[in-house]
């Protein structure tokens, strides 16, 4: 156990009034670190702070807002080997990973503070100038995942502020030690209260989705918290983001590439031991190709180095906590109960930490728990198809809507096919790319509402129209 965390609220280091819990390292099961446990009271005094916070964030110029970002930035990257370390201790990944966590973390905080916010002319005749400003709506509460936790709280946190809002985070209890240093280091430039960091499990979330002074929540995370959240806000008619589940599917067309496209479809679907929102989960493959690309991706998943991301070497962690693994465990078993194929891994690793190989599963369909439910985790269903438009309506025939890809040498063809799949990015040789000026997030039950860009800066401000009559 190393250094002592403490709650964030209104820029005081604040311990929390329910004591502490321990946070574990997946690799080793054995705690990181304690992270204080807040209390309702505390909460309620987080969101007083950022709401006194917003009195004067809302007047700030733009200019200011830019510039504060920007020095978050500078703090942030004079940190970065600190936050890495922390996420590999408490997620799991592999420090290459991490440090490319980091490294996003930063790019994204700097292409947040370069965004404008437009004033938009809708009429300027003799007799009317009619102009659409962006206000911001007030305190934000944004609630995130363990897969992604810097980076998630960094897409949450910043384009609030850009904005002029003020913010209330809830990190995972999972990984909640890389936040409480995010907000440390916020704090370090910013006013008091404009952003404060709570951390305990999800009774917290659900307090903040009804909490009538948070005017919206941005939330990542699984769809039944999504449903749960909705509920919760309609009372308030909170303002939501939800940036939900997936299942995406990808379909290898019969003139794709392999040896250019083995290995690119092995690390988007493995991405962050496949733990990633818009992984590649389902891969349809044709009869024509089936075989070999199967072939390479074993290959590939074996020539991988499982270990404690800690460890010189490690290309390959653990599953970042006992539920999500059991779930892996879970849906592999029902898989091979149900005929399926394991071509390589397919059980977890003896001892102690939540290891599970990277896992390729063949001879596996549709009607399978594996193929029709997110598995996110470390295994891939490889599904035959012979025919393109049967390819096409499987993919389809999912409740999640989140991303998806063809790949195939044919880019006109293959983007034919991509603008057929219901899903919110449809990518073309590639998959889980996420950009910070690409506008990002679901259809169907994967959610709704997008991150990043202008059109995700706009999600954190209300239109307000002035009419002005010249007459
Ligand atoms: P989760 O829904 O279990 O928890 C996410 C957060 O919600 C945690 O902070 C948790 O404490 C909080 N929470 C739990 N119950 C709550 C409630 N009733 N009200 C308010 N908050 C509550 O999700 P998870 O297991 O941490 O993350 C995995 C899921 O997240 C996967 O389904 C994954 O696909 C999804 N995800 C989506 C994206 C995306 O951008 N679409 C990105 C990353 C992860």
């Amino acid at each position: 156990m190393n250094r002592e965390y403490n709650l964030i609220i209104g820029r005081q280091a604040v311990a929390g009034a329910e004591g502490t819990f321990n946070v574990l390292n997946p690799a080793t099961e054995q705690p990181v670190a304690a992270s204080p446990q807040a209390s309702l009271e505390q909460l309620n005094q987080a969101v007083e702070a950022a709401q006194t916070a917003f009195e004067s964030w809302k007047l700030s110029t733009h200019a200011e807002r830019q510039r504060m970002i920007n020095k978050i930035a500078d703090q942030l990257e004079k940190r970065a080997d600190e936050l890495a370390a922390i996420i590999v201790q408490e997620q799991g990944k592999p420090m290459f990973l991490a440090k490319a966590e980091v490294g996003g973390a930063i790019a994204w905080t700097r292409a947040t503070a370069a965004l404008e916010v437009p004033v938009e002319v809708i009429e300027d005749s003799d007799s009317k100038r009619i102009e659409m400003h962006r206000k911001p709506l007030g305190v934000v509460g944004s609630i995130t995942p363990w897969n992604w936790p810097l980076m998630i709280a960094v897409w949450h946190i910043m384009p609030a502020l850009r904005a002029g809002n003020t913010v209330v985070c809830k990190p995972s209890e999972l990984t909640p030690l890389n936040t409480l240093i995010l907000g440390e280091i916020i704090n370090e430039v910013a006013p008091a209260g404009l952003v404060n960091i709570i951390t305990g499990e999800s009774r917290l979330g659900s307090a903040m989705t009804a909490h009538p002074d948070i005017q919206k929540i941005v939330f990542t995370g699984s769809i039944p918290t999504g449903q749960a959240i909705m509920a919760n806000a309609a009372p308030t008619l909170k303002r939501l983001t939800l940036e939900l589940g997936g299942n995406d599917a990808g379909i290898v067309l019969p003139d794709a590439d392999l040896d250019a496209i083995a290995m690119p479809i092995f690390q988007t679907s493995f991405l962050n031991m496949g733990q990633t929102c818009a992984a590649l989960k389902r891969l349809y493959v044709h009869e024509s190709q089936y075989d070999a690309l199967c072939e390479r991706l074993v290959a590939i998943a074996e020539q991988q180095n499982v270990g404690n991301g800690a460890e010189e070497g490690v290309t390959f962690g653990p599953v970042q906590n006992s539920k999500q693994l059991n779930i892996v465990n879970e849906l592999v078993e029902d898989a091979r109960d149900n005929g399926a194929q394991i071509l390589t891994g397919g059980a977890p690793a003896e001892g102690s930490g939540y290891f599970y190989p990277p896992t390729i599963v063949a001879e596996i369909s549709d009607g399978v728990r594996l193929v029709d439910e997110e598995q996110f985790g470390p295994v891939l269903p490889v599904i035959r198809y012979s025919d393109v438009e049967d390819a096409v309506r499987r993919a389809n025939a999912n409740s999640n809507g989140l991303g998806g890809s063809v790949w195939s040498s044919d880019i006109e063809q293959a983007q034919r096919i991509a603008a057929r799949l219901e899903c919110g990015t449809a990518w073309i040789n590639n998959h889980a790319e996420i950009l910070p000026h690409a506008p990002f997030g679901g259809c169907k039950m994967s959610g709704f509402g997008v991150e990043f860009g202008l059109e995700g800066l706009l999600e954190y401000t209300s239109p307000q129209v002035i009419n002005i009559n010249k007459g």
